[in-house]
Formats: C-alpha cells, sequence, structure tokens
C-alpha cells in the first residue's frame, strides 16, 4: 500500500525500513501533518501519523478528498484525531495501543528520581567543580505515599516500579484494573488521591473529561510541596495553573514529559532561534522543575514494535480483514 509518512524524523526512517522490507510503499514526509501539508498525501489511500499531527475535521476532509482512507497512528493515544468526522468520511483510524509500557514508566520513574535527588543540578554542579551539598537535600522515596491517577497499561508499570521502591500506593481510576488490586494498590476517589500523595503520576488519556484535570481547584487540594509527574499528555495540567503553583510553593517538585503547547516546540532542533512561548520559557527557568521533550517512549523497543504493529496494521487494512488495532469512535 503506497503510505504518507508525516512527521518523520531518521530514527523512524531506520525502523520502519528495517521492519517494512519493501512491503509497503512508503513515502517519508518531514512536515507535521495539518491542513497546509494534507495535500502532500493526495492518491496515498493511507497516511502515518504520530501525536503532534493535526488531524481535525478540516485535515480530515482534505486528506479523503485525495482518496485516503486509513489513518495509521504510530502511537496509543488518538486525541489530535476527529473520530467522528474520520467516521463520517468512512476512514479507518488505526493505532499501537501498546508498544512499550515500560519505556514510559521507566521515564515518569527517570523523572521522580531526578527532582528527588536533583541530579540536573548535581549535574552541572560537579562540572564545574562545585561539590558543595546545600540545595541538593532529597527525601527517601521508601515510605513515600505515590498517588497514580489512570491505571491502564503505563500506570500499572509505574506502580511496579514504585512498589519496588517500598511505596504506599494510591490510584484513581475510572475502572479499577485487577493486576493493580492485585498488588495491594488502594484505589480512591481523586480529591482523597490528590490530597494523600506526595508524588502525583499522571497516566490517563486526554480526553474531555481529563482535559486541564490539574487545575486552580485540584492543586488547592494537593498536600503542599507535592511532586507532580506528567508523562501522558500536556493539557491534563493547566500550564498556568501550574506556574501558580509553583510560585505558591503548593507544588514542589514539577517533570514534565508532555505540554499543553508542545506541537509548536517539541520534536525541533530550535537551539538556534528565539522562542516565543513565554509560558514555557518561564517553566523552563523554575529549578524544581524539569522537563523533556515528548521522548518518554523514545527506547529502542519501542520504536521496533511502533514500526511492527504500524506494519501488521496496514497489512490487515491493505488485505481487508478486521484490524484488532482499529479505534472505534
Ligand atoms: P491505557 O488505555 O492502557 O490506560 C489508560 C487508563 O486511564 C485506563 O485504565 C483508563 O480507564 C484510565 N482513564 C480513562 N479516563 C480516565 C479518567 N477520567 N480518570 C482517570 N483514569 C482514566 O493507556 P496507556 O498505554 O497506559 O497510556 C496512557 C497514556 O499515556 C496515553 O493515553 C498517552 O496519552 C500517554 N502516552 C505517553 C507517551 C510518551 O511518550 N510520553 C507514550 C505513550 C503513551
Amino acid at each position: 500500500m503506497k503510505v504518507a509518512m508525516f512527521s518523520t524524523k531518521r530514527y523512524d526512517r531506520t525502523f520502519f525500513d528495517a521492519a517494512n522490507r519493501d512491503r509497503h510503499e512508503i513515502t517519508y514526509f518531514e512536515p507535521r501533518l495539518t491542513a497546509s501539508t494534507a495535500p502532500l498525501a493526495e492518491r496515498y489511500p493511507a497516511v502515518c501519523a504520530f501525536i503532534n499531527d493535526e488531524l481535525d475535521a478540516a485535515t480530515l476532509k482534505i486528506l479523503a478528498a485525495g482518496n485516503t482512507r486509513t489513518i495509521a497512528l504510530r502511537s496509543a493515544g488518538f486525541n489530535n484525531v476527529d473520530l467522528p468526522e474520520a467516521k463520517a468520511l468512512g476512514m479507518n483510524v488505526v493505532r499501537v495501543p501498546a508498544y512499550s509500557p515500560y519505556a514510559v514508566a521507566e521515564h515518569a520513574v527517570g523523572l521522580v528520581l531526578t527532582l528527588n535527588r536533583k541530579l540536573h543540578r548535581a549535574y552541572s554542579r560537579v562540572r564545574d567543580d562545585n561539590f558543595a551539598l546545600d540545595g541538593l537535600l532529597g527525601f527517601d522515596l521508601h515510605g513515600a505515599t505515590v498517588g497514580i491517577v489512570g491505571t491502564g497499561k503505563i500506570g500499572r508499570c509505574f506502580a511496579c516500579i514504585m512498589q519496588g521502591f517500598g511505596c504506599k500506593l494510591l490510584a484513581y481510576d475510572v475502572y479499577q484494573n485487577p493486576e493493580c488490586l492485585e498488588m495491594g494498590i488502594e484505589y480512591v476517589e481523586l480529591p482523597e488521591l490528590l490530597g494523600r500523595s506526595d508524588i502525583i503520576s499522571l497516566h490517563c488519556p486526554l480526553t474531555e473529561n481529563t482535559h486541564h484535570l490539574v487545575n486552580d481547584e485540584t492543586i488547592a487540594l494537593f498536600k503542599p510541596g507535592v511532586m507532580l509527574i506528567n508523562t501522558s499528555r500536556g493539557a491534563l495540567i493547566d500550564t498556568a495553573a501550574a506556574i501558580q503553583g509553583i510560585k505558591s510553593g503548593q507544588i514542589g517538585y514539577l517533570g514534565i514529559d508532555v505540554y499543553e503547547r508542545e506541537a509548536d516546540i517539541f520534536f525541533e532542533d530550535l537551539s538556534d532561534e528565539v522562542l516565543h512561548d513565554d509560558v514555557f520559557q518561564l517553566l523552563q527557568s523554575f529549578s524544581n522543575v524539569v522537563i523533556t521533550a515528548h521522548q518518554a517512549f523514545f527506547t529502542r523497543n519501542a520504536l521496533e514494535a511502533i514500526s511492527s504493529t504500524t506494519l501488521a496494521n496496514l497489512d490487515d487494512i491493505e488485505q481487508g480483514r478486521s484490524c484488532a488495532n482499529e479505534v472505534k469512535s
């Protein structure tokens, strides 16, 4: 099948070429998919898209007019797709529901350890021959209470690792995961989780219900000085409210791999340019904030799984089989 792949980086090409072995005819496009770049996909029956590609109604209509019938997401999340519009246009949307929950959970733990033991600050200090410890004081994770919002595949992996540290685990989810119950995780309502946790980690999808789940009102419920980790989707956090929370000390540490307005900046080298996002710049200025640029998924294992599953999804569509990874609206 002819596939137009958007937001392609060198590493995507490497992993897809290795897994594809000329099965599908893939054209790699570097630009992000938007209504302006969608005409590039004219006459491609399939479009392969990533997390910051904009599959809104306008883009989907252009793709459909150019005869695209399949959207193959190389991600688990599908909050960037207007599913009702895709359905109305008769398009299949397929995704990679689980490529490596370990990759994302382990990165979330990396953010916890970095923030707690201030490794980001220690690293530059030692390189500067400053061997003083003032300002680097951490706390034992053993015995700390960790609140997990969303106990699906990634949340459960995160829970397993934190349990290994000897943390007490609380969880909130609209659905209780039997594997988490078996581990002894205590499910509570969201306000209780927010009020009792020393560390809160977000692992739920971005939906209408979870948009700005962290806002002025919910931040007021936090234990003062809480550590907040978000490796899920940027818009789970109202960034302006988080900044106020950091300034007031209500949020003691913030570790994010995702950011509400990341689509304009992440995955690009902008080191020679002036960044115009003042909110992001302010966020970066706090020493108790660690930001990574949506790299939690970025392991060799995950990229292998993303390419092989995406190609298998395209095989299913091409051969008219039902695809287990189809996203239903
Ligand atoms: P999953 O579907 O296995 O788990 C999501 C869990 O969230 C489910 O248990 C679901 O019941 C729960 N949930 C749904 N609505 C909720 C709500 N309103 N409140 C609380 N919980 C709710 O998904 P997953 O594979 O664990 O991935 C979780 C999220 O991680 C994805 O949606 C995606 O946004 C994000 N993600 C980020 C990266 C990255 O590189 N940073 C990579 C992959 C996935």
